[in-house]
């Protein structure tokens, strides 16, 4: 039986990252590289075949702080930056992009959101819980309402002091492992968008459950469920934000996830070009290591130069972010570069590994069929470039 080949060491890297970072970021990054390598790459494979993500790695990132990184240091987070969430998703991407998502949801979509909108009694329930032993979600689609995300038709009706919850979601990231879920409802349907409330819900509310979970082409370790709600009573306490305001809490916090989702496609890219630059320096055919075909060169190149340029677009868009700098073009840019480029690296790698690369043996098969999703969640690459075209025409230039 042939093994299955762990990612090499940082050592062995192909190619340094050039892009600036500094020191605090660069040990950051270091720390989570060498958990990505000791600790998940052993057991990636298996989870994937499984399609279940390990409890004991959920608890060990929750110990090392990625589940909370830039929760602040009062809540028991991290304290870091929107970046350094971008680097951990990056660094675990490279190794398994299932991983990642699992940190990317939980840090730039949810904790974010309760930051952002969150009054001061939620983020005192809420945050510690996010920081240390509780998974969140984000629940937005719906059978008939994805790129159309505001077509909703999950209801939220008031009575007395609670909202009454029923309806369904589907596709949602983290729900097998969830305790908490950030729920978008349609308080007045008369009001469109305007109508529409974001609920945090509790895992074990009555009426709420965890309906079928998908099975996958790629990010297969990473749970995707259907939420069903039946008349699921939420105090009013539990509004994120204001009714009315759930669609900017949408808007908002999807704005920023994309940079996270970039964040992934740069690593899943990144891990690709690593092991073709290994193999390729491996390989022998014609009595000589096939990367020193200029053939194989030249491709190894391409793919180098466009992890690059994918990784200065998300860095860009992810610190431009934390500069309180527009960014929402940028991470645009970021999200459908990344994805793009991810499927195209992931491929060439398996072109370069030649016949085992099309095996389950070596990881870049999973990281091929891991990248589709990049050009799928989180709005797929039609409304990147609807975004991305939008601000062109607003634009002031001739
Ligand atoms: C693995 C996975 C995880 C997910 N996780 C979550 C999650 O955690 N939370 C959550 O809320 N959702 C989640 N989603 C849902 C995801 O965000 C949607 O699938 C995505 O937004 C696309 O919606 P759709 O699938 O309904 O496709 P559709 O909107 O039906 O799109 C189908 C095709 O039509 C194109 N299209 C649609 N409208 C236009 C237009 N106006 N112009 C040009 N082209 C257009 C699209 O680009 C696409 O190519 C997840 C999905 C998957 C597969």
């Amino acid at each position: 039986m042939m093994t299955f080949i762990v990612p090499h060491a940082v050592e062995s890297l192909a190619i340094a990252p050039l892009t600036v970072l500094q020191e605090e970021e660069q040990l950051f990054q270091r720390s989570i590289r060498k958990f990505a390598q000791e600790r998940v790459a052993p057991h990636v494979r298996a989870m994937d075949e499984a399609g279940v993500f390990r409890k004991d790695l959920l608890k060990e990132m929750f110990e090392l702080g990625l589940m909370g990184v830039d929760i602040k240091e009062e809540y028991g987070g991290q304290g870091g930056s929107f970046f350094q969430s971008v680097l951990a998703i990056e660094e675990l991407a490279r190794v398994d992009p299932a991983a990642s998502v699992i940190v990317d949801v939980q840090n730039t979509l949810v904790a974010n959101a309760i930051e952002r909108w969150g009054n001061p009694d939620q983020k005192r329930k809420f945050l510690p819980r996010l920081a240390t032993d509780t998974v969140g979600a984000y629940a937005l689609s719906e059978a008939q309402s994805g790129s159309d995300a505001f077509a909703l038709t999950t209801r939220a009706v008031e009575d007395g002091s609670h909202f009454v919850i029923s309806g369904r979601k589907l596709w949602i990231t983290n729900a097998a492992e969830a305790g908490v879920f950030l729920l978008f409802a349609t308080v007045d349907p008369a009001a469109g968008y305007k109508g529409i409330a974001c609920f945090l819900v509790e895992r074990g509310a009555a009426g709420f459950q965890v309906g079928k979970k998908e099975d996958k082409l790629g990010i297969r370790a990473s749970s995707t469920c259907e939420l069903i709600m039946d008349g699921v009573r939420v105090p009013r306490e539990n509004i994120l934000g204001e009714i009315g305001k759930g669609y900017k809490v949408a808007i908002e916090t999807l704005n920023e996830g994309r940079i996270g989702i970039g964040g992934q496609m740069l690593g899943l890219a990144q891990g690709a070009l690593d092991h073709a630059v290994k193999y390729a320096k491996e390989r022998k055919q014609f009595g000589k290591a096939i990367g020193e075909f200029q053939g194989v060169q030249f491709e190894l190149a391409e793919m180098a130069t466009r992890v690059e340029a994918a990784r200065l677009l998300v860095y860009n868009a992810a610190r431009l972010r934390d500069a309180g700098q527009p960014f929402v073009t940028q991470a645009a840019m970021a999200k459908y570069y990344a994805s793009t480029i991810a499927e195209e690296v992931a491929s060439k790698a398996i072109e370069v590994l030649g016949g085992v690369g099309f095996t389950k043996d070596y990881p870049v098969e999973k990281l091929y069929r891991d990248s589709k999703i990049g050009r799928i969640y989180e709005g797929t690459s039609n409304m990147q470039r609807v975004v991305i075209a939008k601000a062109l025409m607003e634009s002031a230039r001739p």
